[in-house]
Formats: C-alpha cells, sequence, structure tokens
C-alpha cells in the first residue's frame, strides 16, 4: 500500500515524485516503457528555464535519478485500469499485479499518431520510424520521406537534410501548418523536396521498406518514391480511454481537469500532457506534476 500510485514516469510523473517524496509520502511509479516519456527523444533541449542546453537523455536520467533519489519505486508494466474504492484505488496493471494507493496521479502524456495503412506495424523499426532525431542517423546519404506538416514534420525534414541524400515532405494539403521561420529554412534547402496535396497510401519492401506510394488528392494520381526510411509526424494522441471512469475525457481523449490538476473522482489527479492545454512542453509538464502531486499530498492528508 502506497500514498501516491504515479502513472507515467515521464517528467509530469517524475516531478510529482519529487513533490510528493518531499512532502513525506511513500510512491510507487508505473511505467510502461522506459523512464523520460517523449523528451528522451530528442537531441538537444534549449528552452528549459535555467538550462541552456542539455539532451533528452541526460535531462530524463537526471530527473530520474532525483526523483529516486528520494525514494521513489519504480515498475515497469502498463497501467490497464483503476478501481475506485473509496479511500483506496486499486491500479491493475497489464502483468496480472495491482497495487493499492490512497491517491493516483494519472501521468500518461501523449504518444505519436501513426498513418494507419497496412503493414505500418510490421515495417515500423525496418524503415518506418516515429522520431527522425533517434533514428535519421540510421539513414546516413540515403533517401528518406517526411509525412505531415505540422512543426514536428518540418523539424525532422530540416534535422535529416543534414544526414539524408534526399527528403521528401510529404503532406496532403497544400500549405504547410508549421511556423513561417520553419517553412522559409526548409524552402532554402536544396535536398528536401515538396509532395503536396499527396497522402501515403501504400508501403512496400520485403523486409525492410523500400518506396511508399503517394496519391495526389487533386489528380488521383499514384507514384512510388523509392526511400529507405518514412518518418511519420501527424501529431500525438493521448491513451486515456482505459481511464474513462475516473477522469472526464474530452473529444480527443485529453483528461479534462482545471488548473488544480483534479479530476471528477475525489482521489485521483493528472499532470502533464495527457490533460486538455493548449501548450505541451516540459514547463507545464512539470508545473502540473508539482500541482498535482501537492493537491494529492493535501487530499491525503
Ligand atoms: C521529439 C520531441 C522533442 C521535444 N522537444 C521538446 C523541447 O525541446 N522542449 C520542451 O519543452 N518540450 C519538448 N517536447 C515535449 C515534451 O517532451 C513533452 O511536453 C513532455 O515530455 C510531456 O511530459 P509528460 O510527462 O506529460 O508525458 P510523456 O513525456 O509523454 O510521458 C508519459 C509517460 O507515461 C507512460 N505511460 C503512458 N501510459 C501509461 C500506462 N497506461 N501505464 C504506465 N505508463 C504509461 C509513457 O510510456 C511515458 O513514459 C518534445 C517532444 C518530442 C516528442
Amino acid at each position: 500500500m502506497k500514498d501516491i500510485i504515479i502513472i507515467g514516469a515521464g517528467p509530469a510523473g517524475l516531478t510529482a515524485a519529487i513533490y510528493a517524496l518531499r512532502a513525506g509520502k511513500s510512491v510507487l511509479i508505473l511505467e510502461a516503457q522506459s523512464y523520460g516519456g517523449q523528451i528522451i527523444n530528442t537531441p538537444d533541449i534549449e528552452n528549459y528555464p535555467g538550462l541552456k542546453s542539455v539532451s533528452g537523455f541526460d535531462y530524463a536520467t537526471t530527473l530520474y535519478e532525483q526523483a529516486t533519489g528520494f525514494g521513489a519505486e519504480i515498475e515497469y508494466t502498463s497501467a490497464v485500469s483503476i478501481e475506485d474504492k473509496g479511500e483506496i484505488k486499486t491500479v491493475h496493471t497489464d502483468s496480472g499485479e495491482s497495487f493499492d494507493a490512497r491517491a493516483v496521479i494519472l501521468a500518461t502524456g501523449a504518444k505519436n499518431k501513426h498513418i494507419g495503412i497496412d503493414r505500418e506495424e510490421e515495417l515500423t523499426g525496418r524503415g518506418i520510424s516515429y522520431c527522425a532525431t533517434c533514428d535519421g542517423a540510421f539513414f546516413k546519404g540515403k533517401d528518406v520521406a517526411v509525412c505531415g506538416g505540422g512543426n514536428t514534420a518540418l523539424s525532422d525534414a530540416l534535422f535529416l537534410s543534414a544526414y539524408c541524400r534526399t527528403v521528401y515532405l510529404i503532406h496532403r494539403r497544400d500549405q504547410f501548418r508549421g511556423s513561417d521561420a520553419d517553412v522559409k529554412k526548409i524552402s532554402d534547402k536544396e535536398n528536401v523536396k515538396f509532395v503536396l496535396n499527396s497522402t501515403v497510401e501504400k508501403l512496400n519492401g520485403e523486409q525492410t521498406l523500400s518506396s511508399v506510394t503517394v496519391k495526389d488528392k487533386i489528380s488521383g494520381e499514384t507514384k512510388d518514391i523509392e526511400v529507405s526510411a518514412l518518418f511519420v509526424a501527424i501529431g500525438q494522441e493521448p491513451d486515456n480511454s482505459s481511464f474513462e471512469n475516473v477522469a472526464e475525457l474530452d473529444d480527443k481523449g485529453y483528461i479534462d481537469s482545471p488548473e488544480s490538476c483534479t479530476t471528477k473522482t475525489a482521489g485521483v489527479f493528472t499532470a502533464g500532457d495527457c490533460r486538455k492545454k493548449e501548450v505541451r512542453q516540459l514547463t507545464t509538464a512539470v508545473a502540473d506534476g508539482a500541482v498535482a502531486a501537492l493537491a494529492a499530498v493535501s487530499y491525503i492528508s
């Protein structure tokens, strides 16, 4: 029996752990993958106040060591449901184990959206990637494609243009949603080719990706583009459907909670990118972590 179970060891969850432990509460963190969450994928963070430049891995590791140094326990397992038994909450996991606590903090973050076409899962790690900064270096000198039109797609294309021979930027509209500054930077790159008004229809290749079939939405014509990798950057989505019994979700699946980080269930709190909000960044995630932890501490007391 712990005072607080935190679901997710991203920046929000680890910060919540630090605040709860310093307030004298016992904490168990449940993490489905590895500590650090999304930020582990970025080579350089330059907008975290007080740190001029730090890699995502180093930042996450320091945060993890800070939380475990204060006594946080961590179990690598996925939380699949929360049973509200009043003063006790039972969190069930995919390993079959269940854990009890007086309060729960949902810090499940968000994950990358998939295109939703045949063979996408099969070719993931064999040419399909959702993280250019993690996997880009494997495709040095090769032809690659990026799919998407927002800031992430633009910065992925820019990043890859430094390593790869050609970067095809495939976007379903005729204009990008990303910032004008990034569009200008990318337009100046000779090895970046825009494939606009187009969607990825098919993934080709035996063991690994060898080409993508794209369809021009205006002419209806299809063509194959030979690439060794396709970086999918079409946005993110939360995964909170298992917790709908304890927390209200908005139409996109984000947890609808006020600035106090409370939910519709007494003793269940939320923090970070999994919450409905305008800005999803480290600063906002760690701020939520502190607010949710202190609210949980006060609830328990
Ligand atoms: C490539 C990239 C670069 C970025 N660069 C910056 C930057 O430079 N500056 C900046 O401020 N922000 C940046 N961000 C955004 C920042 O990473 C996020 O805002 C931040 O990580 C959100 O933290 P979080 O803890 O809310 O969620 P996440 O980081 O998403 O962590 C959530 C954690 O919960 C776990 N989890 C989810 N569901 C379950 C479950 N059911 N059971 C157990 N565990 C679960 C996940 O595995 C994950 O580890 C970047 C994001 C990406 C993807």
